[in-house]
């Protein structure tokens, strides 16, 4: 090779030395290059400051290992040796706690050592937080579990004491049945003859004892279901039976109260399986509630006829239901008792449905029918709703399915 060849290839190779040596200069952090004897071969300018302000840069046999990062050289050498990416040494240096990052580049069997400030600790309030943290957590489970004793303790204390109020109300029923008894043989007319003015009084009496009856079964009704005693009957019945039996027993008492009612039974309505008993209590608690609600001169409606019930629209309004189900067969039994009476305002609706909820305070009643009639309508896997205005009447329906499985 001519020598001025030889000449011009060193004059470029010390070029690109010289340009990857700035390159490296220009980096905001010290880099130092070892062998793997911890010899140093390069130092950027930051390296060169960092060791010059720890009196290092004038020392003749400087070492990597044993005088910049005080380890052992032998172990750094076998964890990257060993598979490990960066081995990561924390130093105290001029600037403060530093960590140094040591990579092995294999081909020329150097060491990369980078300088970079050490990761932040945690503040310490951090940690104080993360331990608050920590402790409202396990506090809040404590709450639970105390919660929850006492919830489970509530409960228990709750079910006694409706058993007990079941008992006390079961007693009051031989009584009432005895005085009603009385009252019916008072008024007619074989214990003695009776005056108009008596005869008024001992029918206000006998009404009186009435209602005492129905609460008293309404309340036992409730506590039966309460204390998870609800066993239905199902056998297959006949609707129209179910609400023919009770039309003598309203006759009278919609006479008197001058409110007329419509019985509309639709003759295609097929026998199918319910509890007569329950299924008869839930009517009665409507057309009791549409009577008791609707003043002189108003009408109460009865309707029972078959219809589609498509379960996925159970979300849907009846209004919808009926709509997408015309041309289907039937397969529930829908009831409707409309009234002409006072009517509920809207924010009611769901409300009354619950137990102990009463509109109108001032009415007699314990705020239980519709809670029992939900239940047992339930029960029967059948749902139940109401439509109303404030003063333009209530139609309360609900719907059995045909086939219960
Ligand atoms: P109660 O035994 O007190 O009548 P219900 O559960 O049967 O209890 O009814 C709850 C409330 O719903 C009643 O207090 C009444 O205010 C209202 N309500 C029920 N049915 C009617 C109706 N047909 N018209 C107007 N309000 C009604």
């Amino acid at each position: 090779m001519p020598k001025s060849m030889t000449a011009e290839k060193q004059a470029s190779r010390q070029a690109g030395f010289q340009l990857v040596a700035s390159l490296l200069d220009a980096l905001d952090r010290p880099l130092l290059v070892s062998d793997r004897r911890g010899q140093i071969l390069f130092t950027n300018l930051h390296a060169q400051d960092s060791l010059q302000a720890q009196g290092l840069d004038a020392k003749p046999d400087l070492n990597l290992f044993r005088d910049v990062l005080h380890a052992d050289r032998k172990t750094v050498l076998a964890q990257l040796e060993g598979g490990e990416q960066e081995v990561h040494l924390a130093l105290e240096t001029a600037e403060g706690p530093t960590r140094a990052r040591v990579r092995w580049l294999p081909e020329p069997d150097w060491l990369a050592v980078f300088v970079e400030p050490a990761p932040a600790e945690p503040p310490a309030d951090e940690a104080e937080m993360r331990q608050k943290v920590q402790d409202l957590i396990q506090e809040r489970e404590i709450t639970y579990r105390n919660l929850l004793a006492a919830y489970l303790r509530l409960q228990e204390a709750n079910r006694q004491k409706t058993v007990f109020l079941a008992s006390a109300a079961h007693e009051l029923k031989t009584p009432l049945a005895v005085m009603k008894g009385y009252y019916e043989l008072l008024l007619s007319g074989s214990l003695g003859k009776v005056s108009e003015k008596q005869r008024e009084i001992l029918r206000e009496s006998k009404e009186s004892c009435d209602r005492l009856v129905r609460l008293v079964s309404m309340f036992l009704n409730y506590s039966a279901l309460e204390s998870g005693k609800l066993v239905l009957q199902f056998r297959e019945n006949d609707l129209r039976d179910c609400i023919n039996d009770l039309a003598g027993r309203w006759k009278d008492a919609f006479q008197r109260a001058e409110v007329h009612l419509d019985i509309n039974i639709d003759p295609s309505l097929p026998l199918f399986r319910f509890d007569y008993q329950k299924v008869q209590q839930c009517i009665v608690n409507l057309v009791d509630n549409a009577l008791k609600h609707t003043p002189a001169g108003g009408r109460v409606m009865l309707h029972a006829g078959p219809h589609f019930w498509e379960r996925r629209l159970a979300e849907a309004s009846p209004l919808e239901e009926r709509r997408r189900g015309a041309g289907h067969p039937p397969n529930s039994i829908l009831i409707t008792v409309t009234d002409t009476g006072t009517g509920i305002a809207a924010e009611f609706h769901q409300e009354i449905f619950e137990e102990f909820v009463r509109v109108d305070p001032s009415s007699s009643g314990m705020g239980l029918g519709l809670a029992i009639t939900k239940r047992l309508i339930q029960a029967h896997r059948g749902k139940v709703w109401v439509d109303s205005e404030m003063g333009r009447g209530s139609s309360f329906s609900f719907l059995l399915p045909i086939y219960v499985e």
